[in-house]
């Protein structure tokens, strides 16, 4: 894979990007066949040629799979579409890969593949049993959102999380999302504030990636938002698949919602909606009620691959260092997998006014990781 990494090194990575984003749109039921008929032609090496087959392979084998990759190519936008590429395929993962271990070594820190950054807990619902409360104190100021997101581009960190509150309370962020168009914000939101104007913007910026918080249907979350804004969220999810924007959905995981969440009564509305990726969120602090046990979580683990196997849907558990805000997620996130039979925890930490504020992002990881 390096060597073919190292022959595409011969043309500008974001020239690579946006013909391909070009291809796949021209013919989105056709666009992977005809990138890989193209890749026949200028590509000679012949291990890149088998593991390129491999791909295809795959991909051919996989029904899912490639209803996957058609709903992303048909519902996205091309803006939404190079950027996430850009960003996530060269930046942060070819690109970044490296730069991230250079700095490691020369700062004697772990850097992290993301950064959670949690800007304050201003927050447009007062969700019933929340305790969620806007305090100035918190909220971090634009101008360290915007060095903590340059400082962290420098050693090669590409995707930032942002939580709240809501962030999307805070227009003045979308300045933030422009100047650093080659960094993926994946904005955790309750989704209200998805109107049409802001869903124009996020569309035209194409770096944002909401992520709605949703942990059941209408019956299950009744107990703390009313029915007319659980409607309201759901319109949001129409719009932005409207504007053609990449979003998903956030899960809180617990006791009570855990077979629900996971079967096709929640996903596949989800997917005639537009979301592309589901990320639940467990946490094992807070009230035990909200905490699975070992065998919920194999359970859960075992549904998601299920729904990975067979859904046009991507999946992922990841856990969160904090107990839960009511329906939300703050702090920082772990991501547990295993790889050549060994466990790996990926840890992404949280930065906030409280750990961070006024101190260089390398000072901020060292004592976190102290
Ligand atoms: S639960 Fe989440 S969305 Fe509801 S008020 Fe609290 S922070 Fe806001």
């Amino acid at each position: 894979m390096m060597n073919f990494l190292n022959n595409m090194n011969l043309l500008p990575k974001n020239f690579i990007v946006a013909n391909i984003v070009e291809v796949l749109k021209e013919d989105p039921d056709n666009g992977v066949e005809k990138l890989y008929e193209m890749s026949g032609t200028f590509i000679t090496d012949s291990q890149i040629k088998a593991i390129i087959g491999q791909i295809k392979g795959y991909y051919d084998s996989h029904p899912s799979i490639k209803r996957y990759v058609k709903n992303m190519i048909y519902n996205t936008n091309k803006t939404c579409l190079n950027h996430f590429l850009q960003n996530i395929a060269v930046k942060e993962l070819w690109e970044g890969l490296s730069i991230r271990e250079q700095m490691s070594q020369k700062y004697s820190v772990n850097v992290p593949h993301s950064l959670v950054i949690n800007i304050g807990m201003n927050c447009s619902l007062a969700c019933k049993g929340c305790l969620c409360k806007s305090d100035p104190s918190l909220a971090m100021p634009l101008a360290e959102i915007d060095r903590l997101v340059a400082e962290a581009r420098e050693l090669g960190i590409h995707i930032i999380v942002l939580t709240g509150g809501d962030p999307l309370m805070n227009d003045s962020l979308f300045k933030v999302y422009e100047k650093y168009d080659d960094m993926e914000f994946i904005v955790l939101t309750n989704g209200v504030l998805l109107n049409d104007q802001r869903c124009l913007a996020l569309s035209k910026l194409g770096n944002v990636l909401p992520l709605v918080t949703l942990e059941g249907g209408g019956d299950e979350i009744k107990q703390y938002i009313e029915p007319s804004t659980y409607q309201e969220i759901l319109a949001s999810l129409d719009r932005m698949k409207a504007h053609g924007i990449l979003f998903g959905v956030m899960t809180p995981t617990k006791q009570s919602n855990l077979k629900f969440v996971t079967s096709d009564d929640f996903i596949l509305p989800l997917i005639r909606k537009g979301s592309r990726m589901n990320w639940y969120v467990t946490t094992s602090h807070g009230a035990p009620s909200e905490q699975l046990g070992a065998n919920e979580l194999s359970e859960l683990e075992a549904r998601i691959s299920f729904i990975r196997q067979t859904r046009p849907y991507v999946t992922i558990v990841l856990e969160s260092g904090n107990p839960f805000i009511c329906r939300c997620v703050v702090g920082p996130l772990l991501f547990h997998y295993d790889f050549n039979g060994q466990h790996h925890v990926l840890f992404f930490p949280q930065l906030s006014v409280k750990n961070s504020q006024n101190q260089p992002l390398i000072q901020v990881l060292r004592k976190i990781q102290s």
